[in-house]
């Protein structure tokens, strides 16, 4: 299909939090009401619309929010509240595509072009979203419809609050023109501030403006820059695919006799899986381990934890099991390629962070932080280190 004649559905929730709020406590309803970090270096979330005509923004220090509207009512975030609704909002979302790519708890793209023999125009879809959305949560929403995600959001962005708008292919460059050039998807500050110099303000001089020049300031982001100018944007929504399962293995330059050895692999790649696991928020109950005898024949040994899991601890215990129970059946084993992979998952429950066993969580936390920071691989079990030799 040609990336114009998509339907794209942007929605956003008007001042997310600070409207739940409101829609909890009714007596707030009507007054300026700021939601963010309260502390000396807190920073503003969300506000009402009621705190906007004082000037205050979400990202502007809550100091500085005081400063504007001191008469406000300032509260923490209450994120398991939050998200709550949004599992309602996104439950609306998938009744009309299974396409929605989610930006955040209250903001998410959803690509309906196969909706709308079904369901109608896209602006009756949009219609739908904005309607459920209101009789579900109370709250409201922004949509914006276009052919792609640029002006899709535009259109909601332009329409807020209570937004409902498109902007169709025809009409991109009238709408896009007149707005300042920092507004345009991927224009940061210091290209804005590239493009000033060149004497390009709004979308419209980028749009016009000799592609030589702006290349010879900007280098070859130029031309894909001048694109979304046009109003032409051929990014994919993504939808959130479920995985199936993480994994990772290795093929051996040389086969692999010893079981110490092997069970340092192993060890490795438990811990590859178990952080990549943690990243995405998964645990998985299924432990499957790989083993490939010289030259080409494979076996494959599963079993399941207890329940659902993501700390090494775990994975190791029952992938070891595995391993050495398959290595002490075997006359003369020999491994060419050893894999493990985590399947079965489940969503990880915010409770698990106060689980049982922190002493075995602790060591995988320390080393998620340590690895985020360093590089991944900079901190590993000792009995990993083994195979570093090997690499
Ligand atoms: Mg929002």
């Amino acid at each position: 299909m040609p990336p114009d004649e998509r339907s794209i559905i942007h929605v956003d929730m008007d001042a997310f939090y600070a409207s739940v709020e409101q829609l909890d406590h009714p007596e707030l309803r009507g007054m300026p009401v700021i939601v963010g970090g309260l502390g000396p270096r807190g920073v503003v979330s969300t506000c009402s619309y009621e705190a906007r005509p004082f000037g205050v923004r979400s990202a502007m220090p809550t100091a500085q929010a005081r400063r504007l509207c001191p008469d406000g009512v300032y509260l923490w975030p209450r994120m398991a509240r939050y998200e709550e609704f949004s599992v309602r909002v996104f439950e609306v979302f998938h009744e009309v595509t299974p396409l929605v790519e989610g930006l955040s708890l209250d903001e998410a793209f959803l690509d309906v072009t196969a909706s709308l023999r079904l369901l109608g125009s896209v602006e009756a879809i949009a219609q739908r979203i904005k309607h459920a959305i209101g009789e579900r949560t109370g709250l409201v929403a922004s949509v914006g419809m276009g052919p792609n995600k640029l002006l899709a959001k535009l259109a909601s962005e332009l329409s807020k609050p209570d937004g409902f708008r498109r902007i169709t292919a025809e009409r991109a460059q009238r709408e896009l023109a007149p707005l300042p050039v920092g507004r345009l998807w991927t224009v940061g500050k210091v290209t804005e501030q590239a493009l000033h110099r060149l004497g390009i303000r709004t979308i419209g001089e980028l749009a016009a403006c000799d592609t030589a020049r702006l290349a010879g300031a900007l280098g070859r982001q130029a031309g894909a820059m001048q694109a979304l100018a046009r109003g032409e944007d051929d990014r994919c929504v993504e939808a959130e695919q479920a995985e199936q399962s993480i994994g990772a293995e290795h093929t051996f330059d040389t086969d692999l006799a010893e079981l110490s050895l092997a069970e340092s692999w192993l060890l490795r790649h438990c811990e590859r899986i178990a952080a990549r696991a943690r990243e995405r928020g998964l645990s998985g109950r299924t432990v499957t381990v790989k083993l490939r005898e010289p030259p080409f024949v494979t076996h494959t040994r599963q079993a399941q934890l207890c329940s659902p899991s993501a700390s090494v601890r775990d994975i190791h215990e029952v992938a070891r099991g595995l391993l050495e129970t398959w290595w002490r059946a075997q006359r003369h084993p020999r491994l060419r390629l050893l894999g493990v992979s985590l399947s079965g998952f489940a969503e990880r429950r915010q409770q698990d962070l106060f689980d049982p066993a922190p002493t075995a969580r602790l060591p995988d936390e320390v080393q998620d932080r340590i690895n985020a920071k360093f590089g991944s691989g900079s901190l590993v079990r000792a009995g990993v280190l083994r195979t570093h030799r090997q690499d």
